[in-house]
């Protein structure tokens, strides 16, 4: 159904390549509940609700949220009070998923978690907590948009000299390089 990408090298990332061709504003992935719960399961979250409209409005918010945090702190720019918040919000998902202890009268101990109420929420806070690890990273890594002018993906650069150009040798870097190509044969006549 979605045309799906994982080329980001973070989970947030990879949300936030949902929203593809940010080079000319973008073309929405998630555009239907079906949508977001096929990208959970391409991503190995596990939701055993089907996702509701409101859900997919809250994973689009989100990503543009960690899009700007993330492109901010690119930068060394501040990132907004309004991001930090709204990602802070959707980190914290259901609370009741929380870790919890369990002691029985006969002595034994255990740690469970609930289920949750809402496990579309609770998948979208482990999005939301993976942005939060990414940007509070110190130093801050490389996250790059990808050079190819007709893409606009995001991915975190661990390429050793930091140098990586294309989200993917394959989809963008072959086309950049066919491009290239192409113009110096034209040039040469
Ligand atoms: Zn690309």
């Amino acid at each position: 159904m979605g045309d799906w990408v994982h080329d980001g090298g973070r989970l947030c990332l990879d949300l936030v390549n949902t929203l593809r061709d940010r080079y000319r504003g973008g073309r929405e992935l998630l555009i239907a509940p079906e949508a977001l719960a096929e990208w959970l399961r391409e991503v190995g979250l596990r939701a055993d609700s089907s996702p509701v409209e409101a859900h997919v409005a809250a994973a689009r918010e989100l990503r543009e949220a960690i899009c700007q945090a993330v492109d901010a702190r690119a930068q060394g720019s501040v990132i907004a009070a309004s991001d930090v918040e709204l990602i802070n919000e959707a980190a914290r998902g259901d609370d009741r998923a929380a870790v919890q202890l369990r002691a029985e009268p006969d002595g034994s101990v255990a740690a469970f978690r609930p289920e949750p109420r809402d496990p579309v929420r609770t998948a979208l806070a482990e999005v939301a907590v993976d942005a939060i690890e990414l940007l509070a990273a110190e130093p801050f890594p490389r996250v790059a948009v990808c050079a190819y002018h007709r893409c606009g993906l995001r991915f975190l650069d661990t390429s050793p000299a930091r140098n990586r150009q294309w989200c993917s040798m394959a989809r963008c870097g072959n086309r950049a390089k066919a491009r290239q190509h192409y113009a110096r044969r034209k040039a040469a006549g």
